[in-house]
């Protein structure tokens, strides 16, 4: 049995012991096959490196509370998850072996919902499909915004990740709006203005007086985060979605200008999915069906599949949203100002991700090559589009030397684009896993070496990510730890923060 570092067996035991009379022995996993399925990880690791040593899903708060007091009494680390999908960032696996998974699971209650305001409060186990079914069912005329894989994952975790999604909420963190927090000590507060007895304003403002503080515990590990207030968009009277696309690859350059010339003034008011050939391939077809050669999948090959398809070498999915007479406007100047930047323009297309419908179809993705290998790489670029093709040409060279395809699905911010890239790979093929984790050392550092820096990333990665922010960056995020869970209790590791 494995067990966390630096804690001894009875320490050990005796934590067991305590979580069990907290939530119930049949709640605390320890048992391999219980356990394994936790360290089981799509990143380019041996599951084994990242496993943790046990499990406890607690079903309340009040449970929460007792189980980190005797993680707190026995120097135990634990590993707060909420749904703990994070597929392709490390999926509730742990950074350092033996770490306990908190997971929140079975936490899954909306505690509050506000139709005047359009909030919500979740627990930490609410999925997005939940919270879909919760305002269907109540004939809430609201949307929600959710990532990829959005049926099966959180508000939560995903808000927590600083996660992004497709309609104009799509900054999930900037979407949040009050937070309940549980200190490694048992301290239980709420951030903006959740403290006031009675508040009537915790989902209204994010602040309150003194220093914001949901920033820090989002990708951090100064606190488990046991509620979160969100804002719902109204449903829109009208909406198109748009499929833009260009036929070479030199065009980036200027179709990234003019796509932030859109968004910074407004008339693309949600970021929209740019993706390359090669994705668009990848999530219609297998790669077998395409290529038997060595090496990564020659660009020109994705190419001419897209183009037999009517499709470019970039192509890049957004919506309009609003009044109809606003929607028709919009999509005239947009239009336009896309036409003259050489794209064919394809009015109506159908995203379930930009309209409020929940699907799998992400996932269609993983089917690539099989073997469930999936390592997503996410530097920012500034929306300028020299940056961007400096990103996407030294991907690829850096990529193609490992014999992985060059993929990005980009999602344009308004003064970045976060540059979704994702390594796909075969995790039974003898050697790969190693291959794969080399290639993306090496991007992370010729990223770093190029000023780039990253967006969120997986474990096994955070700690080379965390530095190229600089000593002095990581020395307030470890003295902030210090003061906030001075034993290290919470997610070790989590972000590069020790
Ligand atoms: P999802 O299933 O929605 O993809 P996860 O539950 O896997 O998201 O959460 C992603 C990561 O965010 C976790 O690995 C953990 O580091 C952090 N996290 C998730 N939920 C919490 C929470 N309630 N409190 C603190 N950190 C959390």
């Amino acid at each position: 049995m494995i067990r966390p570092p630096n804690v001894t067996a009875p320490a050990f035991d005796a934590f067991l012991a305590e979580s069990a009379a907290a939530v119930g022995a049949a709640w605390v996993k320890i048992h391999d096959e219980d356990v394994h399925p936790y360290g089981r990880v799509m990143v380019p690791f041996e599951d084994d490196v990242h496993m943790p040593s046990a499990a406890v899903c607690p079903q309340s708060l009040d449970e929460v509370r007792a189980v980190v007091a005797a993680a707190q009494a026995h120097s135990v680390p634990l590993w707060p998850t909420s749904t703990g999908r994070n597929m392709g960032y490390g999926s509730s696996a742990v950074a350092v072996r033996g770490t306990v998974v908190l997971d929140m699971r079975r936490m899954n209650r909306i505690t509050d919902f506000d139709p005047e305001l359009g909030t919500v409060v979740v627990e930490p186990g609410v999925t997005y499909q939940a919270l879909h079914d919760f305002l269907e069912a109540g004939g809430h005329d609201f949307w929600i915004d959710f990532p990829g894989p959005g049926p099966l994952v959180s508000p939560m975790g995903n808000t927590l990740e600083r996660g992004h999604g497709m309609t104009p909420y799509g900054d999930h963190f900037a979407n949040s709006c009050g937070y309940e927090i549980l200190l490694a000590d048992g301290t239980l507060f709420r951030t903006g203005l959740g403290g006031i007895s009675n508040t009537t304003s915790w989902q209204a403002n994010r602040h309150g007086i003194g220093p914001s503080l949901d920033g820090i515990f989002t990708q951090s590990n100064f606190g488990i985060v046991t509620k979160m207030g969100l804002w719902l968009m109204p449903a829109p009277p009208a909406h198109k979605t748009v499929l833009a696309h260009w036929p070479n690859r030199d065009d980036i350059v200027k179709l990234v200008d003019v796509i932030r010339s859109l968004r910074v003034d407004g008339t693309i008011a949600n970021e929209g999915v740019l993706g390359n050939a090669t994705i668009f391939l990848a999530a219609a077809k297998r790669r077998s069906a395409v290529f038997a050669g060595s090496g990564a999948l020659p660009p020109d090959l994705a190419l001419t599949e897209m183009r037999a398809v009517g499709l470019g070498a970039w192509n890049y999915v957004f919506s309009l949203y609003g009044r109809p007479d606003r929607v028709e406007s919009d999509w005239l100047a947009a239009q336009r100002r896309l036409e003259d930047s050489g794209a064919t323009l394809i009015p109506d297309v159908r995203d379930g991700t930009q309209i409020n419908e929940l699907t799998l179809k992400s996932f269609a993705l993983f089917n690539w090559v099989g073997g469930n290998g999936l390592a997503w790489f996410a530097p920012v670029a500034p929306a300028r589009g020299r940056d961007v093709k400096r990103q996407f040409d030294l991907a690829e060279s850096i990529l193609s030397k490992y014999d992985l395809d060059f993929m990005t699905g980009s999602q344009f911010g308004t003064r970045e684009v976060l540059n979704v890239i994702p390594l796909i790979y075969d995790r039974r093929t003898p050697g790969r896993i190693d291959q794969v984790r080399v290639c993306f050392n090496e991007l992370i550092d010729a990223f770093g070496r190029a000023g780039y820096g990253f967006y969120r990333t997986g474990i096994g990665f955070m700690d080379r990510v965390a530095a190229l922010q600089g000593t002095a960056r990581e020395d307030v995020n470890h003295r902030l730890k210090r003061a906030l869970d001075p034993k290290g209790i919470l997610a070790p590791g989590k972000s590069g923060i020790w």
